[in-house]
């Protein structure tokens, strides 16, 4: 089976669980990736202090509907989670139309959908419905009952940590708060779970460190518990929506100039994907790059948050991520750490104009031909590596994928011509 099969095959798994913020949903949602990777999972008791923060009351929800007086439902959780807003207060009485008006939420551009709603830190309740459902209405009263609990608890958040050579960090952060949404980010939580599964069966120069947690007080939380840890990240991705059929994009760190923000932008220039500046706005990254600690963490997802008409809406359901796109998202994340974990300076043995290439089988373009990329790799390798530049540094410089760079400086450290800069 492909990897992009098994990935969307965890995407299914986890689908029907109603997450959030906190909760079951959250714990079933980590005992799930628990059966393929060894995650710690962590819980902090609500009211604990995060910076300018408290964790939440935990919130669990069995069921809800709306129904007429004569017993009829509207609106029933039970068909769909989307139907509840997120964080609803427990609820049991009769309402009038226009009371049930202020709580209902609909998308009337889009009749077909449900919106996906949540109120976490201000009480309220809410249902959310399809449009063209609304005539149905037409009543003067009707009874709700929203049966939830918003109680003392914790807020759960999954961690994995991967040790590699050095005690430097590579910080992968995913969030894992939202309902029955496809793209949303089960396709994040799962593809990041495959990833941390293949780099935990290898060698790594940086420890790789995986956060499943809910977004914004989930980062506040991690910052607020890992604030000494925080200081060892050298490159950091948040990652989220991999599984739609939009091109890559890169958001980079407040930094702009952050090795991750090279690394990754030279990633998804092969793959006709964009780079978008920083903004204090969007997911986790939003944290991690707050002044007090201004990470090297960038973020990474096809379409990006707003940015499609099935964001937030029942329509980013199982049909909307594909195999194929989870599986080149994997790839690419893989791809990023890979440079990370290969970037060195080399120098070039034969400096004194170039070195017979054919002579060593290196090279074999007839004269006139184009050269193949694998060539011009080796081309760029030997004149760029001085000690002072570095495959990044080249990958920049030539617009050649990092790996195919990197296949070169390996054929040419084997031909004796090429060796790694002392220091490296
Ligand atoms: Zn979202």
């Amino acid at each position: 089976m492909s990897i992009g099969r098994r990935i969307y095959e965890l995407v299914e798994s986890l689908y029907p669980i109603c997450r959030s913020i906190t909760g079951d949903g959250v714990r079933r949602t980590l005992a799930l990736l628990r059966e393929q990777i060894p995650l710690d999972v962590h819980e902090v008791p609500s009211g604990t202090a995060v910076f300018d923060w408290h964790v939440p009351r935990e919130w669990n929800i069995r069921g809800a509907h709306v129904e007429t007086l004569d017993g009829e439902r509207l609106v029933d959780f039970a068909d769909h989670n989307l139907h509840v807003m997120g964080y609803s207060v427990p609820v049991d009485r009769i309402v009038s139309h226009d009371e049930l008006m202020r709580h209902l939420h609909t998308l009337p551009q889009r009749p077909d959908w449900i919106p996906y709603r949540t109120s976490y830190y201000t009480e309220d309740w809410g249902f959310c419905t399809r449009h063209r459902d609304f005539e149905r209405f037409r009543y003067e009263r009707y009874r709700v009952r929203i049966d939830a609990t918003l109680a003392p608890g914790s807020l759960s958040y999954g961690e994995l940590f991967v040790p590699g050579r050095t005690d430097r960090e590579f910080l992968i952060f995913t969030h894992v708060c939202h309902p029955s949404l496809g793209n949303d980010n089960l396709s994040g939580v799962a593809v990041t779970a495959f990833v941390a599964k293949a780099l935990s069966s290898r060698p790594n120069r940086y420890g790789y460190r995986f956060v499943w947690a809910p977004g914004t007080i989930g980062s506040i939380t991690w910052l607020s518990l890992n604030r000494d840890r925080a200081r060892r990240i050298e490159h950091g991705l948040v990652a989220a929506l991999l599984g739609d059929a939009g091109p890559f994009h890169y958001k980079q760190s407040r930094r702009r100039n952050a090795d991750i923000d090279r690394l990754a932008a030279s990633a998804i220039a092969s793959r006709g994907g964009h780079v978008l500046p920083f903004e204090p706005y969007g997911y986790d990254e939003r944290q991690f790059c707050s002044p007090g600690f201004d990470l090297p963490v960038g973020r990474l997802t096809r379409s990006p948050n707003g940015a499609y008409a099935e964001y937030h809406t029942s329509a980013d359901d199982l049909s909307f991520v594909s195999p194929d796109a989870l599986e080149r998202s994997y790839d690419l994340v893989l791809d990023i750490v890979d440079a990370a974990e290969h970037d060195r300076r080399y120098v070039n043995l034969a400096p004194h104009c170039e070195p017979q290439l054919g002579r060593r089988g290196l090279y074999r373009s007839k004269g006139g031909e184009t050269l193949p990329e694998r060539e011009l790799a080796l081309l760029w390798v030997l004149n760029l590596s001085d000690g002072g530049h570095s495959l990044l540094d080249i990958a920049e410089r030539s617009q050649l994928p990092f790996s195919v760079l990197r296949r070169a400086s390996e054929e040419l450290v084997e031909a004796r011509l090429l060796a790694v800069s002392a220091g490296e």
